[in-house]
């Protein structure tokens, strides 16, 4: 039998036809992709009527059964075939009219998102750090809070030393009474202390951290700062070696140009003691305004171990010889590049911090 002849013989049955007429009203009708499945579900669905009637087949006779089965495959499959067709067109005509209504202009620049850095302060220590560590120094921390005896006397700092006073260190009170000397550490110092207690000689180590003293906030002044310590101790460590350790760091720091120079000076836990100057990296050493016109920027101090701080940690001065230096790093983050107020380090304005 041809399709023409199946219609036919299914316009004439009642039942079949009926159907027949209804669907394919229905899918004339249909006007969206939802209407479509409401057809759907109205004739071939779990309750639809060409379901039911498809179900009801097998209840009739033998020879009856064969004729209404092949009429009832082929309308289900013809209606199946146009429910796909008609829906394909409809969700077709839905799109092309969504495009055209909906119209985006994908030339239009982005909204971009601005991208954070790292604090200037964080990369200086880390600058710092690289440059020791490639010398065969380690990175040791120690605590913020510390006592006295670590901050002060085993440092060799005498009980009368100025800097003790209560104008220039944070006390912390304890609760319970148990301790009345612990404070917040005023360098980063204790920390060499607390390596050597721990650790034979031989010792190259660097320990950044915060520190914190009683200042007024200035140009030049936070009562929160950062240093970076350094300590070598080892068997025939001589000035000569501080020397061109540190001028390695200063040429790496500031450029390959750069000389260093040491004046005289006192720290309690260094004998002899220096300040230690770097030649401007404005001016070249000629005279600038940054280094008020001498041609040199103070950078750090330094000097060579007390004796007296190697018998504190069990240490024997007769045996070996050490270093010790200390930088902060808001100065050299400063003379590095040109910023001109301590405070700005810490205002969070990221219009200046994304400058750097
Ligand atoms: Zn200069």
């Amino acid at each position: 039998m041809t399709e023409d002849e199946l219609r036919e013989e299914i316009s004439a049955d009642p039942e079949l036809g009926t159907i027949y007429r209804e669907a394919s009203i229905a899918l004339e009708n249909a006007a969206d992709s939802s209407a479509i499945e409401s057809v759907r579900v109205d004739f071939l669905g779990r309750k639809g009527s060409l379901s039911a009637l498809l179900q009801g087949i097998k209840e009739l006779p033998q020879d009856e059964r064969r004729r209404a089965g092949r009429l009832g495959n082929y309308l289900k499959s013809w209606l199946e075939r146009s429910l796909e067709e008609k829906g394909n067109k409809l969700r077709r005509q839905e799109l092309e009219s969504t495009l055209s209504q909906q119209r985006l202009d994908i030339t239009l620049p982005g909204r971009s998102m601005p991208y954070g850095t790292r604090h200037l302060l964080s990369r200086i220590i880390e600058e710092i750090e690289d440059i020791f560590i490639g010398m065969g120094y380690r990175v040791v921390e120690g605590p913020e809070v510390e006592l006295d005896y670590y901050n002060f006397e085993a440092l060799n700092t005498p009980e009368w030393h100025p800097s003790k006073s209560l104008s220039d260190t944070f006390y912390v009170d304890m609760p319970g009474g148990e301790y009345d000397d612990v404070l917040l550490r005023t360098q980063t110092s204790p920390v060499q202390i607390r390596v050597m207690e721990t650790t034979p000689p031989p010792l190259y180590v660097i320990s950044p951290g915060k520190a914190y003293r009683h200042d007024v906030p200035d140009a030049t002044h936070s009562p929160m700062f950062h240093q970076v310590e350094g300590l070598a101790v080892d068997e025939d460590i001589t000035l000569g070696d501080l020397k061109g350790t540190l001028e390695h760091f200063a040429k790496r720091m500031f450029g390959e140009d750069r000389s260093v120079r040491f004046r005289p000076h006192f720290f309690p836990f260094t004998e002899p003691s220096a300040e230690v100057d770097v030649s401007c990296n404005i001016c070249g050493g000629t005279g600038c305004r940054v280094c008020k016109g001498t041609g040199w920027l103070e950078i750090l101090g330094a000097g060579m171990v007390d004796p007296n701080v190697f018998e504190y940690v069990g240490y024997d001065p007769e045996a070996i010889s050490g270093f010790a230096f200390g930088m902060g790093v808001e100065r050299i983050a400063l003379l590095k590049y040109g910023v001109p107020d301590i405070r700005y380090f810490f205002d969070n304005d990221l219009r200046l911090l994304g400058q750097y």
